[in-house]
């Protein structure tokens, strides 16, 4: 059974080191990791969550969108670890979006991210997979990706006066007439 893991929070140094790559996806260990991360995620309503979130200093990350509270847009996937990425290429084009982090609670901001990336990774079957992500699957992989190089959306929020508490964020994106529907 899957074990809901802790999540470090903003200022914890372990969100600013750097990782070591995974030696063995095969190990034990690494796949309760994995099924506990997946499970921690899901639980926070989070659409993905990096190894550093949980402690561990290792290139080890989840992506696993689905439509949830915290993200009603979200395509629906089956998630997905990803073991010692790289990121071969970024498109030219950027897109500005809303993020948040499990380890930022309640805070929300626009980040510009590249429209497609290519990627390359192990599977945790240990598979070697190469990859195109295009918008919001892009996001989230390079929102994870900076998340194993120690950066945090809030560093690549080009303007601090546009970050927004989650209560103003569902303002600013609902509209003002859904409020009564969408806020507490
Ligand atoms: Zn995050």
């Amino acid at each position: 059974m899957p074990v809901l893991r802790q999540i470090a929070q903003l200022g914890h140094p372990v969100l600013r080191e750097n990782v070591r790559p995974v030696e063995d996806p095969s190990d034990p260990a690494v796949q309760a990791l994995i099924d506990d991360m997946i499970a921690t995620a899901a639980d926070a309503s989070g659409v993905g969550i990096a190894a550093p979130q949980v402690y561990l200093s290792l290139s080890l990350f989840i992506v696993a969108s689905r439509p949830n509270p915290r993200y009603p847009e979200a395509p629906a996937m089956s998630p997905s670890a990803v073991i010692n990425p790289e990121i071969l290429w970024r498109s030219d084009d950027l897109v500005k979006g809303w993020e948040g982090c499990l380890s930022i609670p309640g805070l929300r901001g626009p980040v510009s991210r590249h429209r497609r990336i290519g990627v390359r990774y192990l599977d945790r079957e240990g598979r070697l997979r190469e990859e195109e992500h295009a918008d919001f699957i892009a996001r989230i992989f390079q929102h994870e990706f900076d998340h194993i190089q120690g950066v945090l959306f809030i560093d690549r929020v080009e303007d601090t006066r546009e970050l927004a508490t989650e209560k103003e964020y569902v303002r600013i994106v609902m509209g003002d007439q859904e409020l009564g529907v969408r806020s507490k």
